[in-house]
């Protein structure tokens, strides 16, 4: 199991509740959407799977891994967070350093390293791009480079926080194409639900900090 979250409940310090009790398995390979209204959970939920915050009640678990204080670097480079502003994860000169710096902390180096970073500039449509600086780069363009940074350190899961979101209609259906044809287990919170239709088969929908609906993307939707 890629993902497996039992009985997961959070309250922040002021004392919302903002998890009661969430379930959820994900197999490797699957393309999960995360839907639900504004205040429902999913940053909360999100920023558990990667040790942002850490679970009041109940257990994460990523390739068996549990997510606790004592194992962030690797539940890190097992979850690959992309944010939904991409200027929050580029801050290198260039593109290249961008994408070789999760990597080299991991002690990449060397021939492997390059051929990591091509690697995963390749497979998001940005190798052209390796020596500019990303502040030169579009939007569109700064997102796509941010998911690159997140694969170079070969995730189990790719977790993306509304990734069509200040997309104009190019540049929205060339990174539904791309993350189409990546070969990984993706999780992808969004609002935006023709994307969701589109890419991912499953869907689960996050209500009041409880999982309300969880099936085929298209029979969740047509229950909306
Ligand atoms: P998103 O659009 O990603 O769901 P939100 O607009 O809900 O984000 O929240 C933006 C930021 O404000 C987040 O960091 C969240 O943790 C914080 N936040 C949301 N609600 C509260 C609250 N009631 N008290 C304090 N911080 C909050
Ligand atoms: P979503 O991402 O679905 O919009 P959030 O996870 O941001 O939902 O929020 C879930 C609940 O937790 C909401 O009631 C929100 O106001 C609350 N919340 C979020 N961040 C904080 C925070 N830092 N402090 C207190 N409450 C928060």
């Amino acid at each position: 199991m890629t993902l497996e979250v039992r009985d997961l409940a959070y309250a922040y310090p002021d004392g919302t509740q903002a998890l009661f009790g969430v379930d959820l398995r994900i197999s490797r390979g699957e393309r999960v959407a995360l839907l639900g209204p504004n205040g429902a959970g999913k940053t909360t939920l999100v920023m558990h799977l990667n040790g942002i915050l850490t679970a009041g009640h109940g257990t994460v678990r990523v390739a068996g891994l549990q997510v606790g204080k004592e194992n962030l670097q690797e539940i890190r480079r097992r979850v690959g967070l992309v944010f939904q502003d991409p200027d929050d994860q580029l801050f290198m000169p260039t593109v290249r350093e961008d994408v070789a710096f999760g990597p080299a902390n991991m002690g990449v180096r060397g021939a492997e390293l390059d051929h990591k970073v091509t690697d995963a500039l390749t497979r998001v449509g940005m190798l052209d791009a390796i020596d500019r600086p990303p502040h030169h780069l579009s939007f569109g363009q700064r997102r796509r480079v941010a998911v690159a940074t997140v694969l170079a350190m070969d995730p189990e899961i790719l977790v993306l926080d509304e990734p069509s979101s200040n997309l104009d209609p190019a540049s929205r259906r060339e990174l539904a194409q791309i993350l189409k044809n990546l070969d990984v287990t993706v999780l992808m919170v969004t609002h935006d639900l023709p994307y969701a239709l589109e890419l991912c088969e499953r869907a689960l929908i996050l209500s009041d900090g409880v999982i309300a609906a969880d099936g085929p993307t298209r029979d969740i939707l047509a229950n909306e």
